[in-house]
Parts: C-alpha cells; sequence; structure tokens
C-alpha cells in the first residue's frame, strides 16, 4: 500500500515509491490486515500544515512537497458504525493550527481503491442515512411544530435536526429509535474534545453550539410520551451531543421520568451521562430510569482526568456511579472514546479489564474519539508501552469478555 497526500487544490495522489505508514501511538508502516477498503459515507480529509510519512524500505521519509509544491497529509471520517484502528502518521509543520474536531483515521491506496484503517462494529438500520430521508424529517418537524406551537424544546430539536443532522433528534420527528431530549447547558467537566463547548483558548471550533434553554418536566414530558406511543421499542434519551452533563438537571429529568411512567410502562428511559453524580443518577433510578451509557476515555485516573479535566469529580465517582446503577439491574453501556495508542496500550487494557469484571456492563460502544491526535497525545501522553493494536483489542474485548456486546448504537428493550 502507498501513501496518499492532498495537493492545494484538493485532489488527492498517491505516492507509488513509498509504503504507507500509520500511527498506533507508535508510527510504523502500515499492515495490509489493519485496513479495510473506504466505506461509503466517509469523508477524505486534508490534513493542514502536515507532511505525508511513508516508509522505502526501513527508512522512513518525509513528504512536504511534490512537483516544487507543498502537499498535505490525508486522513478519513469513517461514518457511523465503524471503529478507527490506525491514525494516520504525520510529521505537523510548524506553525500548524489545531485540527477540527474529527475521528482522524489512517489512509492508503492499494493499487485499486482508498483503504482506511477501521474495523465494522455495528450495524443497525435505525442509524443509517437511509432511516433519515430529509423529506420524512421535514415532514416530521413541520407536524411537531404543529402539534407542539409553543415547544422552545422542539425548536431546539428542529435545529439540531436540521443544522447538526443529528439522528437522535432527527428521531424525534420520525417517531422512530433513539429520541433526543437534551436539558442541561452546564457541564462539570472540560473535555479537550468537548463537541459543544470549547475554551476559548484552545483554537479547537466546537461542532455544535452548546444548548442555552432548559425544557420544563411538562414539555419533555409530552414530547417523550409522542414518541413512546409511536415508536416500536422506543427510547427516550437524556444526555445528547449539544449538552452539558444531565445529572447536573437531574430534579428536573426525575420529575420528567415520573410524569413519563405515570402515563405509560412502554419503551426505555435512558441516559448518556458522564456519571460523576452517583447519588443524583440514584435518584433518577428511583423514578424510573432503565437504561444508563456512560462515557469515559479511560479507566485510569489520570489519563481520564487529563482528558475530561473534571471539575469537582473524579473516575472514583463515576466508578461509584457504575457500582449504584450495577446494584439496581440497571441495563449498563459504556460510550469508550477510543483512540489508538491509549486503548489499546497494556496498562490501560489491565485497568479496563478490571472495570468490565467488577460491573456488570453489557455493552460496550467503541466511539472513535473525535479530537486532534497530536492535541489529545500531548494531553493524556503517548504509550510507554507497545500498544498491542486496535483489532487486536476488539479481539481481545470479543475473546475476554464474550457476555460484552461490542458495537455502537444503544438498543432498547421495553
Ligand atoms: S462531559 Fe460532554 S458536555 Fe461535558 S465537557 Fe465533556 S463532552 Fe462536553
Amino acid at each position: 500500500m502507498n501513501p496518499l497526500f492532498a495537493r492545494a487544490d484538493g485532489k488527492v495522489l498517491d505516492l507509488p515509491s513509498l509504503r504507507a505508514s500509520a500511527d498506533d501511538g507508535v508510527v510504523a508502516p502500515a499492515d495490509r490486515r489493519d485496513f479495510i477498503p473506504l466505506p461509503e459515507g466517509s469523508l477524505l480529509l486534508t490534513l493542514p500544515g502536515r507532511s505525508v510519512v511513508g516508509f522505502d524500505g526501513p527508512k522512513r521519509s518525509v513528504i512536504g512537497v511534490f512537483d516544487g509544491s507543498e502537499v498535505n497529509a490525508v486522513g478519513a471520517a469513517l461514518p457511523l458504525g465503524y471503529t478507527r484502528t490506525l491514525l494516520p502518521a504525520y510529521v505537523e509543520r510548524s506553525g500548524a493550527s489545531p485540527l477540527p474536531l474529527y475521528g482522524y483515521a489512517a489512509v492508503a491506496w492499494d493499487g485499486v481503491r482508498v483503504c482506511v484503517g477501521a474495523a465494522r462494529t455495528d450495524e443497525l438500520e435505525m442509524w443509517s442515512p437511509q432511516a433519515h430521508a430529509p423529506e420524512a424529517v421535514r415532514a416530521g418537524i413541520d407536524a411537531h411544530v404543529r402539534e407542539f406551537p409553543s415547544s422552545a424544546l422542539i425548536r431546539q430539536l428542529a435545529l439540531c435536526a436540521t443544522e447538526y443532522g443529528c439522528f437522535t433528534a432527527q428521531n424525534v420527528f420520525l417517531r422512530a429509535g433513539e429520541a433526543a431530549i437534551p436539558v442541561s447547558p452546564a457541564c462539570n467537566a472540560r473535555c479537550i474534545g468537548c463537541i459543544s463547548e470549547q475554551e476559548p483558548d484552545s483554537g479547537i471550533q466546537s461542532a455544535q453550539s452548546r444548548v442555552r434553554l432548559t425544557p420544563t418536566a411538562e414539555e419533555i414530558v409530552s414530547v417523550a410520551l409522542a414518541h413512546l406511543a409511536a415508536a416500536p421499542n422506543g427510547i427516550v434519551s437524556f444526555g445528547q451531543g449539544c449538552e452539558g452533563e444531565p445529572l447536573l438537571a437531574a430534579p428536573l429529568i426525575a420529575r420528567a421520568i415520573k410524569g413519563i411512567r405515570q402515563a405509560t410502562s412502554v419503551g426505555t428511559i435512558h441516559i448518556n451521562t458522564n456519571a460523576s453524580r452517583p447519588q443524583a443518577l440514584e435518584q433518577l433510578l428511583d423514578a424510573g430510569l432503565t437504561s444508563v451509557r456512560v462515557s469515559l476515555n479511560s479507566a485510569r485516573s489520570e489519563t481520564y482526568a487529563a482528558y475530561y479535566r473534571p471539575r469537582g469529580y473524579s473516575l472514583a465517582d463515576v466508578i461509584e456511579s457504575l457500582r449504584v446503577a450495577g446494584s439496581r439491574g440497571t441495563s449498563i453501556s459504556l460510550n469508550l472514546l477510543t483512540h489508538p495508542g491509549v486503548t489499546d496500550d497494556p496498562d490501560e487494557m489491565s485497568a479496563f479489564a478490571e472495570m468490565l469484571r467488577a460491573y456488570p456492563i453489557s455493552m460496550v460502544q467503541t466511539r472513535t474519539l473525535n479530537v486532534d491526535p497530536a492535541v489529545y497525545f500531548a494531553g493524556v501522553g503517548r504509550p510507554k508501552r507497545k500498544p498491542i493494536g486496535m483489532r487486536a483489542w476488539l479481539a481481545w474485548l470479543a475473546r475476554e469478555f464474550a457476555h460484552v456486546r461490542i458495537g455502537n448504537f444503544t438498543r432498547g428493550f421495553g
């Protein structure tokens, strides 16, 4: 396989004289077995200010100029249902700005097509672009605006569904699958890769604007009941990408859950959370919450803190939330923010294995972390021991924890 590069005009070409490389915490020649054909729906991304790395036998070459013109390295962003297994290998040129929030995957040319360092990790029709036809979403929005004319929540969701193309927001209007109910503008973490609010001095543009509204419990209940009444196996889902941490709004969510459960027992009531407040989580479990997805990048407290930069909590609180949810028989999944060189680091794997053995976690969602790899490594550090590789890590997880489902999408069960 050969490296790819992008010219200033955006044209992507290969370098036939060199062997492609990839970064798994350690930059090395690319192994064909770690690559799949680039899936439909992927984005090929130019990495501005970054030179291509390739290999000529054992010798590493850095290409920043081709045919007398400056060129850049290339990466890919994957569609839903895939997990990145390798990072693009490149050398940053001085003055290069941080890369925008994408999950950069390594790419190469195999002589016939573009290939990418990735694995298919989930297939759920509900999450396919075909199940989110723009005209159906549009019609759904119009119908909901008529049905809930004064609802600020519906207006927010219409923005998310159209501007951000958010599938869980669109599901509210399609009355199918997992429906988003964003409620919390505030957060008690400052994640390096936060998609809804970046630090002013980070030099990184957040992908969405953080919600500013807090809906009423009545608004939440009416939108939720409409969804659960119509959606087979419907999920009402608190904690979305456009908001902060939902546990900071626990009293409101608890009132809403009680209101929903007074009216119906169907469907799943779910929360995506950083699980920083075990007592607040307990309040929601008491109210009728039945499914919890906990987001984390690491099972090691230092690596966790380096990414989440928590305010007033630590990984110990997150683990206490797992214990609380486990003691209630709640469906627990992890939203694991995966990153080659960190997730597959043997030290990380030991800590993660301990967590999976200690708590009744039924699913690990392997989320490709969307952040500039150099910024992430600067925050959490590169591995001290040679990572085993994400493909081997996926095989290890499936072998050692066969009872744990590996995937990318939350399933309802009510
Ligand atoms: S927990 Fe979520 S909302 Fe809070 S900083 Fe992290 S990504 Fe952003």
